[in-house]
Order: structure tokens, then C-alpha cells, then sequence
């Protein structure tokens, strides 16, 4: 960013600095010219009656270094020269100067010399026996004016341009430098006293700082509980192995030891795939794949493949689904349905009953499942969607809860830009209610 904010304003400078160049010479040069001009008007006024006097032949012979004096007759013909003979003179009511003098009583013009080094310049007057007298300068040209200069303008402009390089410097560096402060000292109060134009970016850059940070820690404590969690299936496998293989164990104990090995084996297995889940589903590669899918249709055939566990526990399931038309990755729905009717199952009373709903309103198409279970307190309610967390520990391990399925239902719910709405009382039942947008047909 320096180096573009400087080379900018280099490319400024110098086109400033040459511009500028270019109008002084200009305006010296308009200013050298009028003088030029007053000059000889007042010149041809003090010759004009010197003209008539008897020695005009030696006063204008002692001028014509500095002026040069033509007279020059009504035809043209040029009666009088100080710097040439007159009588080799072609006719001169072609110049310029001459035919505006002859016509309008006075004339001017400038003439660059062939080489280019100097101009001339011509004042001619009428008299009253209507010749023409014609007073002319030399002087050096625009462009020798130029060159003679070129130096010293290139030296000026080089000067200007190294002070300016210097200026610039010092300018982008107190341009940048409180954003570079700002890099380094992020959370720091420094910040707030940058550019107010910078303070909706600085708000966006330390929000998303700090959810990078947020995004690490929650990683970190993640695989603490991870490794957490996967100890203690495989700290059981190990001490039950290492009792049947010392023979400690034999016969119907050593296949309860193995019994409880499998279970735990069991356990590993469904947290290592709910991990997987999940951090597929956090993977920023993770696409879903939607199609327009009917949400009550895959509610009654997900809950038809819990029927056997809502038997065991002794729940009554029930399916009460109209159909609602959703735009939504399939195998992701039915994960999201089975993991909430699990939990309504599992966290339920003996004789307790589930109920899944699916029903459009509106432009919405709701999924609703509700048990009679044991709620969960008001405390809780939001914090049960965080990864591993769960009320009762206990319980939850003893039916096979790995504290994902929350995780999971509301990545999944995010990912399909669905709201999910938690309705607990302890003691009497949760309603969880997902809202999906309705993809009318
Ligand atoms: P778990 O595998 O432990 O069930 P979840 O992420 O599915 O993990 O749920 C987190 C916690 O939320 C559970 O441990 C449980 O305490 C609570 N919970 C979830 N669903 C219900 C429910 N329907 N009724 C009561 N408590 C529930």
C-alpha cells in the first residue's frame, strides 16, 4: 500500500513539477514579448521625428547595432535601411507588419530566424506622407530561451522531485502508520484512535479476529474432550482384556468381560463416526447437495427405523406428517430426524410417548417433535447444542449418547438455513421445533 500511495504520488509530483516548468516559461515568455513590443512603439516615437532632422543618416548609423530602421515607400519599395542598401531590397508590402501598417495605420510580427535561434521582432508605423517606418529587435527565440535554460530547469525539476520524494515519504509513512499500528497491537485501544473512515473495516477485522481466536480455543477444548471421551471406552477395553489374557477371568465371567469390551468397542465406534460427522460437516470443502425433498416422508421413514428402540424403553412412537416440500441434502434430514427422536426416546419416561410432526404453514414447513420426557432446565436449553455438552452425564452414557446429536442437528439445521426453537419443561416433555423454508409446488 506505500508503494502504491508513493509511486502515485510521484507520478503527481513530477507531472505537477514539468507542468509547471512549461506554464512559467510560458508566461515568461508572453511577459518578455509585450515588453518587446512597448519597447518598440516607444523606440519608433522617439526616431519617428528624428527622421526629419538633417544628420538622420548618422544617428541611425550609430543605432543600427541595437535597432535595426527600415523606411519603407507607399509601393512597398524600400526607401531607407541602417543595416543594408536599401536600393538591393526586394518590395516589402508582402511582410506582415507592413501590409497591417499601410491598412490599419500600425503593424506587428515576430520572425524566427531560420536556424531557430533567434526571433525578430517588427513595429511599423504609417507617417503622414503615408510610408512606413519599421523599427525591428532580435532577440533570442522560445526554444533557444529553452534550451539556454534546459539545465537549470532540469536541475530545478530534480531538486523538486527529491524534495518531494521526501515529503512523500514522510507522508505515507504517517498515512500507513497507524494502520500498521494497528496490525500490531490488534485488541489494543490504539485502534480506536485511527481514521474514522477505518473504523468499519477495524470493527469487521477485530470481530473476525476475535472469532479466530474464539474458532482455536473451541478446537482446542474440542480435541481435549475428544481424547477425553475416547479414554474411557478404551481404558474399560484395556483393563477387561487384561484380565481374561492374565486368566484371571474364566468361563461366564470372562465372556461378560468380553460382553463389556464389545460394548465399549460399540461406543468408540458411534463417537468416532458422530466425529466424523461433524467434522465433515465443519469442512469448508463440505458442500451440500440439495434437492426438493419431502420432509414428511423421511420424518415416517426415519422414525420407522426407531420403532424398535421406542419399544424397548417402553415409549409410544408416533408419526404425524403431512407433506412439506423442502430444498435440503436428504441423508442430512434424516440425520437431523433420528437424532432428535433418539434424544426424545432416550430421555423419555416409561409409558411416555414421542410425537413427530411435519406440517406446512405459510411458506414455512415445520418439523416438530415432542416427548413426554424428563425437559431440560431452562439453564440448559441453549447450552445442550454445544458439542459434549450434556445434563446428565450418566444417563446419557448408559443409553449410548455420545453428546453430539445436538451438535449435529444444529450444524445441519445452519447449513439449511433453518431455525431451531427448544420448548422444556423439567418433568414434563420438550418440544424441539426446526423451521425449514417451504419450496412451494
Ligand atoms: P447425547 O448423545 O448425550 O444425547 P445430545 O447432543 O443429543 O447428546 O444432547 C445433549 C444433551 O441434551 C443430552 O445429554 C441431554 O442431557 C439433553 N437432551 C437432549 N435431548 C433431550 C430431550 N428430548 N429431553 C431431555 N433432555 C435432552
Amino acid at each position: 500500500m506505500k508503494r502504491r500511495i508513493l509511486s502515485y504520488f510521484m507520478r503527481m509530483l513530477t507531472v505537477a513539477v514539468a507542468l509547471t516548468m512549461v506554464l512559467m516559461a510560458l508566461v515568461t515568455y508572453g511577459m518578455f514579448k509585450t515588453r518587446m513590443n512597448e519597447d518598440l512603439s516607444v523606440d519608433a516615437q522617439v526616431i519617428r521625428p528624428l527622421l526629419e532632422s538633417d544628420d538622420a543618416g548618422r544617428v541611425m548609423e550609430e543605432l543600427s547595432d541595437a535597432l535595426r530602421v527600415t523606411v519603407i515607400a507607399q509601393d512597398g519599395a524600400v526607401r531607407y535601411d541602417n543595416r543594408g542598401d536599401a536600393a538591393q531590397m526586394g518590395n516589402h508590402l508582402d511582410r506582415t507588419e507592413v501590409a497591417q501598417a499601410l491598412r490599419e495605420g500600425e503593424g506587428r510580427d515576430v520572425r524566427d530566424s531560420q536556424t531557430m535561434e533567434t526571433s525578430t521582432f517588427y513595429y511599423a508605423v504609417r507617417l503622414e506622407d503615408g510610408s512606413v517606418l519599421r523599427v525591428a529587435k532580435e532577440a533570442s527565440s522560445i526554444w533557444s530561451i529553452y534550451l539556454n535554460a534546459l539545465p537549470l530547469i532540469l536541475l530545478a525539476m530534480a531538486l523538486m522531485i527529491a524534495v518531494s520524494f521526501f515529503a512523500a515519504h514522510l507522508l505515507t509513512d504517517r498515512l500507513v502508520d497507524p494502520i500498521r499500528r494497528l496490525t500490531a497491537d490488534m485488541d489494543g485501544e490504539h485502534s480506536a484512535a485511527s481514521y474514522p473512515e477505518l473504523q468499519p473495516f477495524m470493527r469487521t477485522i477485530r470481530s473476525q479476529h476475535e472469532e479466530i481466536l474464539r474458532s482455536a480455543d473451541m478446537r482446542v477444548e474440542f480435541t481435549a474432550n475428544v481424547s477425553h471421551e475416547l479414554k474411557t471406552p478404551l481404558t474399560s477395553i484395556s483393563g477387561y482384556a487384561e484380565l481374561i489374557e492374565s486368566g484371571m477371568a474364566q468361563g461366564e465371567q470372562a465372556q461378560r468381560f468380553a460382553g463389556e469390551i464389545h460394548k465399549s468397542a460399540n461406543r468408540l465406534l458411534t463417537l468416532i463416526n458422530d466425529i466424523i460427522k461433524l467434522s465433515q460437516l465443519d469442512s469448508p470443502e463440505h458442500r451440500i447437495e440439495r434437492e426438493v425433498v419431502e420432509l414428511g416422508q423421511i420424518a415416517e421413514e426415519t422414525v420407522n427405523q426407531l420403532r424398535d428402540s421406542a419399544e424397548k424403553m417402553n415409549v409410544t412412537l408416533i408419526a404425524d406428517v403431512k407433506p412439506g416440500w423442502i430444498s435440503a441434502d436428504k441423508r442430512m434430514m434424516e440425520e437431523l430426524i433420528y437424532n432428535l427422536c433418539d434424544n426424545a426416546i432416550r430421555y423419555n419416561v416409561r409409558g411416555g410417548s414421542v410425537c413427530v410432526e411435519v406440517r406446512p404453514v405459510r411458506e414455512r414447513v415445520l418439523l416438530v417433535v415432542q416427548d413426554t420426557g424428563i425437559g431440560i432446565g431452562r439453564e440448559h436449553q441453549e447450552r445442550v447444542f454445544e458439542r459434549f455438552y450434556r445434563v446428565d452425564k450418566s444417563r446419557s452414557k448408559a443409553t449410548g449418547g455420545t453428546g453430539l446429536g445436538l451438535a449435529i442437528v444444529k450444524h445441519i439445521a445452519a447449513q439449511h438455513d433453518a431455525a431451531i426453537a427448544v420448548e422444556s419443561e423439567l418433568g414434563s416433555g420438550t418440544t424441539i421445533t426446526v423451521s425449514f423454508e417451504r419450496v412451494m409446488r
